[in-house]
Order: C-alpha cells, then structure tokens, then sequence
C-alpha cells in the first residue's frame, strides 16, 4: 500500500496565511477542558460506582445552569448534563441505539461462526513470519519492537478480508444478463430480508434488460458472514466482528459525517489502533482528514465497555479539519457517554473497573497530547524559516510507518481523480 511514490504534503504549515489568535485561544480552552473532564470523571466514579452523575448535586456543577450555546464558550469545566431539548434528547438516542452493535459480537455462536470461515492457518503462518521478520530488525537496530503478534494477526485479516473475503457493492449486477444497473430508489422489505435483518432494501433496474434486482442493507453480522458484501456499513461491521472473533478487543467507530471504522486494542502498545478495512490500512488516524482532507466533527468509539469520544485522534488540527460541533452540547455529549460507560461496566469487577478507567485516563493523557503537540506544530509554524510538518505532530505513529502513510495518504490523493472504480473512496461517500 505504499508502493506510491510521491511527495509528502506540506500538511499544516499552508494555513499559516489564515493563522488566527482567537482559534488558538479556543484552542487552549480545549485543553483545559479535556483536563477538567478527567478530573471529574476521577471524582465522579470514587463517589458511586452504579450511579450516573448527577449534575444537580455535584459541587461543581455550575455549568448544569448554562445556557445551550453558551457551554463552549465558558472557561468552566464541562460536566455531564442530561439533555433536556428534543434535539439533544434524539442525538443522546442515536448514541445509546449506537452504542449496541459492538454487543452484538459478544455472542459464543457468532464467534464459532465466523472463525470457521476465516483461513486461520493461513493468517497465523502470515502473521507469525512477519512477527519474526519484525523482531529481527528490532533486534538488529538495538530497539524494543513496536509490535506484538496479535497485531501483525489483524494485520493479515486486514488484507485477506479485504482481497478476498468482502466485495464493494455501489449497483449490484443484473442476475439474469450480467449488466449493470441502475439505481431505481428504496424498496419495501419482504418479510424473509425483515427477518435476516435487513430494514431498508435499495431498488435497481437493470440497463439491458429491465429486470428489477434488489440490494438488501444487512445490519446483522450473522447475515454479512453470508453475502460478503456491501459497502462502508458492511465492512466495518463484518470487520470489526472479526477481529473480535480473533480475540482481540474492538471498537466500533462512528463518525457523524457517516462514515464508520474499527479501532483494535494493541496489547502490546497498550493503546486503541485504527484499522480500516475498506481501504486496508493499519494505524493511520489522520487519513481522512488530512489524507481526504475531509473535517470531521464527531467519531465516537463504541465497545463492549462503553464509548468515547476519539475525534482528537482524527482530527488533530481542529482549527483545519474540525466541523462544527453542534449536535449538542459538549455538557450532554459527556453525559451521554457517561451514560453508556455506566451501563456497560455496572455488572463488572472492581478490578475491571479499576483497569477502565486506568485505560480512559490513559487514552485521555494520549488524545490531550495529539491536541498540544499538534497546536505546537502550528504555533512553531508562525515563525519564519519553520520546518515543522504534520508528522512531528504524531508522536504514537512510529516514524517508518508514518512516512509509509505520508506516501500512501498523498498517493491517494493523487488516484482520487483516476481511481473511479468501484473501489473508489468517491462512491462511498454519503453512500453508507
Ligand atoms: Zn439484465
């Protein structure tokens, strides 16, 4: 995937003619607020392990009194609020009905299932060459290596899920003659796809011979295990499933742009990794923004043990690829996933929650640190004669890796305008 060989983009220093002061001060702010957020969460869970915070009694709560629009503008620390508009009440709705599909992995069957269709032997054989492979050339630059084995197993399920086990489907083929389609608008389910899964059904007419087909949009994994295919939904869910099938631990990631990815847990680097199974990549969490240049506003990771807010990690520089956030308030989104966290991890251990919220304080110390560093790339950038680029922003991203994802990201943005194929990021977007 890296084979493209081109020039890495300028990245950040462009928008240094649009610099703007007051950006960075909200900027800070940010930061402040990542701080008090933690700091909360501490306070909160040593007082109740069950219960959700409840604003109204905490002793810090003068935010709960604020004013919607006012919340992100105030130099108090965010505190959870329930949502009290229907507009905030429909998106905290979406996030809990969100939040179930990564529970739906946690089924014994399901597991069974799925690893009889994945070739496991294939895999490990892949994955432990290239573990060793690895750790020769750690071993022979004197250096720790930066992957363990079950990494380098995803690595390959990456690969093989996306070569040969899943296909992209933007018009599916006409089964009688072969020939393209054209889409025809929604149809009504029939009562077998409502029963495997499916609650909307695209409607296609084919070009030759007029014959109606149909494209089923199955949400159950079950079901994705049988037709293979899909688009961006499909892949991420089937995916992400299989991944957990193999035994490591997973993520969901929802982002509000639509669009949907994987995050895996790296026992060996302690910290969540993104994975990509539509584009096949591994650990490069500034792709869609500064590869697509796209701006994101939120990406929301949903596991077995609850959610949380990851947008820091794929939006590093907010000022450029941050969308306005405006769903809710920042007060609700907390409460929200508070929310969620609570349900998920009530039935659990002391230990396990204690190993929690080590890993949430971890991960917010991880995040805090790609927002700074990625302001003191910019602040670096003002000054004249500046040679600081995107990657010293990026301190997780090993500096082979990241050099691999600069060629990659940038020789992609290149085939954007070759690459009109089925494959192509284009037909995905809004296409979920
Ligand atoms: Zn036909």
């Amino acid at each position: 995937m890296a084979n493209r060989s081109s020039q890495r983009s300028s990245g950040s220093t462009k928008t240094m003619g649009n610099f703007d002061a007051t950006e960075l001060s909200k900027e800070f702010e940010n930061l402040m607020r990542s701080k008090k957020f933690n700091d909360f969460q501490q306070q909160s869970r040593s007082k109740s392990r069950t219960a959700s915070p409840a604003p109204s009694e905490s002793p810090l709560s003068p935010a709960s009194t604020q004013s919607p629009k006012s919340s992100t503008n105030r130099r108090l620390p965010i505190m959870p609020q329930r949502p009290q508009d229907t507009a905030s009440i429909k998106f905290c709705n979406l996030l809990h009905v969100l939040s179930v599909t990564p529970k739906k992995y946690e089924n014994p069957g399901l597991l069974d299932e799925a690893l009889t269709v994945i070739p496991l032997d294939r895999l490990y054989a892949e994955a432990d060459d290239e573990h060793q492979i690895h750790q020769a050339r750690s071993a022979s630059v004197g250096k720790k290596p930066q992957w363990g084995y079950q990494d380098f197993v995803i690595q390959s399920l990456l690969r093989w899920f996306k070569n040969s086990f899943f296909t992209w489907v933007n018009n599916p083929q006409c089964s009688k003659c072969s020939m393209p389609t054209i889409a025809h608008g929604m149809v009504p389910p029939t009562p077998d796809e409502t029963a495997r899964g499916a609650t909307r059904v695209e409607g296609y007419k084919c070009s030759a011979c007029g014959a109606l087909e149909r494209f089923p949009r199955y949400s159950d994994v079950w079901q994705l295990l049988q037709t293979r295919c899909g688009r961006v939904g499909e892949w991420a869910n089937c995916f992400t499933m299989l991944c957990r099938a193999l035994g490591s631990r997973v993520r969901w990631v929802w982002n509000s742009e639509d669009y949907v990815w994987t995050e895996v847990y790296s026992e060996h680097q302690r910290r969540w990794v993104h994975a990509d199974a539509c584009e096949g990549v591994w650990d490069q969490p500034r792709l869609y923004t500064e590869g697509w240049n796209r701006k994101l506003s939120y990406c929301i990771a949903f596991s077995i043990d609850g959610a949380t807010d990851v947008t820091r990690r794929y939006v590093r520089n907010l000022m450029k690829h941050g969308a306005q956030r405006n769903r809710v308030t920042e007060n609700v989104l907390l409460f929200a996933i508070y929310e969620i966290r609570r349900m998920r991890r009530e039935k659990l251990s002391e230990q396990d929650h204690r190993r929690l919220r080590k890993e949430d304080e971890r991960e917010e110390r991880e995040m805090r640190m790609f927002t700074t560093r990625a302001l003191a790339a910019e602040i670096t950038s003002l000054f004249p004669g500046s040679r600081q680029t995107a990657r010293d922003t990026d301190h997780k991203t090993p500096l082979t890796q990241d050099e691999d994802a600069a060629q990659w990201i940038s020789g992609r943005q290149q085939n954007e305008h070759e690459n009109q194929g089925p494959d192509s990021r284009r037909d995905r977007d809004n296409r979920r």
